[in-house]
Formats: structure tokens, sequence, C-alpha cells
């Protein structure tokens, strides 16, 4: 038995907690006249303020945005350098702050809204430096690995079991991603395919394929549930 006030364990025989004096109501002992087995006031909680601390952090977020577009625009009467700075610094709102406006923020949602705006910034860095490097290197890189990400986030949002196997599988996937990588790299600088990226596929896949003979080897992965929470 507990206190309902402090949470101090009680002895049975108890009839008011040593501790904060609280009468003790134990449902086999008639409770006396009067005196209620619960505390006379609750306790107020104090709240945190989301929506204040979120609005300072807001502030924080458009200061540095402000100033640098006043001194890009002084400078050079136009938008040079600092489109990258306030680029960078939406991304970064939009990944560490804008989900916590909502009550319960769902990665599934917000981890493509992330992805397409990294990959909006990169267009907008390689159409700014006249690079030739976005459609041949940066889309197609940014966005095979946001499909891996979204579909690993998504599958162990939903799915209750198999977790294991969507982590070896995206292991696997990463390693065939190196390889893709190694050959964008190539495409876009003209350079010959050396097969560097043999070596994360191997190592991703066995990792890969470790975790899918955990999964699939059930005694093994009641023992790692029990300790992992897997
Ligand atoms: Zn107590």
């Amino acid at each position: 038995m507990y206190c309902v006030n402090c949470g101090v364990e009680l002895k049975s025989s108890e009839k008011t907690c040593p501790l904060c004096k609280t009468v003790v109501f134990h449902p086999d002992i008639p409770a006396p006249d009067g005196e209620k087995p619960y505390p006379e006031f609750a306790v107020p909680v104090k709240k945190f303020n989301r929506a204040g601390a979120l609005f300072v952090l807001t502030v924080i977020f458009l200061i540095p945005v402000i100033i640098t577009l006043l001194i890009d625009l002084r400078l050079n009467s136009a938008v040079v350098w600092s489109g990258y700075v306030v680029g960078g610094l939406v991304l970064g709102y939009a990944m560490f702050v804008l989900p916590f406006w909502f009550r319960r923020p769902n990665p599934v949602v917000f981890i493509p809204i992330d992805c397409a705006l990294t990959i909006l910034f990169l267009l907008y860095i390689c159409l700014n430096t006249h690079g030739h490097w976005f459609l041949s290197l940066a889309f197609p890189v940014s966005g095979i690995a946001s499909l891996i990400l979204i579909t690993v986030v998504a599958l162990t949002k939903y799915l209750r079991r198999g977790r294991l196997y969507v982590f070896g599988g995206a292991f696997i996937a990463l390693g065939g991603f190196g390889m893709l990588i190694e050959m964008f790299i190539c495409i876009t600088f003209g350079l010959k395919f050396v097969f560097w990226s043999v070596y994360p596929l191997v190592a991703c896949s066995l990792i890969g394929l470790l975790l899918i003979a955990i999964a699939a080897c059930k005694p093994l992965r009641t023992s790692l549930d029990k300790r992992f929470f897997l």
C-alpha cells in the first residue's frame, strides 16, 4: 500500500502516513469519521508554456534572418549570399521547431516536408552557383535517401512487429544506395567507376542480413526483446 499524497510505501497497520501525515485509506479498515482518505487540496501542477517557448524560439530564428537580409541588401542591393543563410535557417526551423507547434507531431508528415525543403535548398544553391550537379547528383541522391528514410520511419511507426526486418532491409538498401551514389558522382564529374562503393555495400548487407537472421530466429529474438525492447 502507498500513500496517496507522497507515494511512500506504507504498512497495512498504518492509519496515517508517517511522512506527510495524510490519513491512510484501506478498503478493509473503516475510515474514521470526518477524516477524508484523500488530501484536502490538489497540489497545483505548473504547466509548461509551450506556445510561449515556441514564440521565443521563432523570434530567435527570425532575428538572424532579418539581419542577414538587411546586411546583404545594404551591401549588394540584392539577395546575394543571404539566401543561403536564410535557406539554412528555414530548414533548421522546419526540422527542429515547426513540429513542436503541434501537440503530437507525426514524423510521417514532417520528415517528407523536411526532405522536400532540403531538396529545394540544394536546388537553390545549385541554381545560384550555376552548378551542374543538381539533376545528376543532388536530386537523385537526396531523393533516394529521403525515400529510404520515409519508408523506415513510416514502417516503424505503423508496424507493430517486425521492426528488425525493416532495419535489416534498410541497411541493405543503404548499401545499394552507396553504389548509386558512386554512379551519380561518376556521371556528374566524369570520373571512372572504381567500385569503392562495394565495401559499404558488403558491410551494410552483412549488418542487414544479421538483423534479418535475428528477426527470423525466434528464441534469439525473444531474448533480445526482453533485454532491448526491440
Ligand atoms: Zn505520505
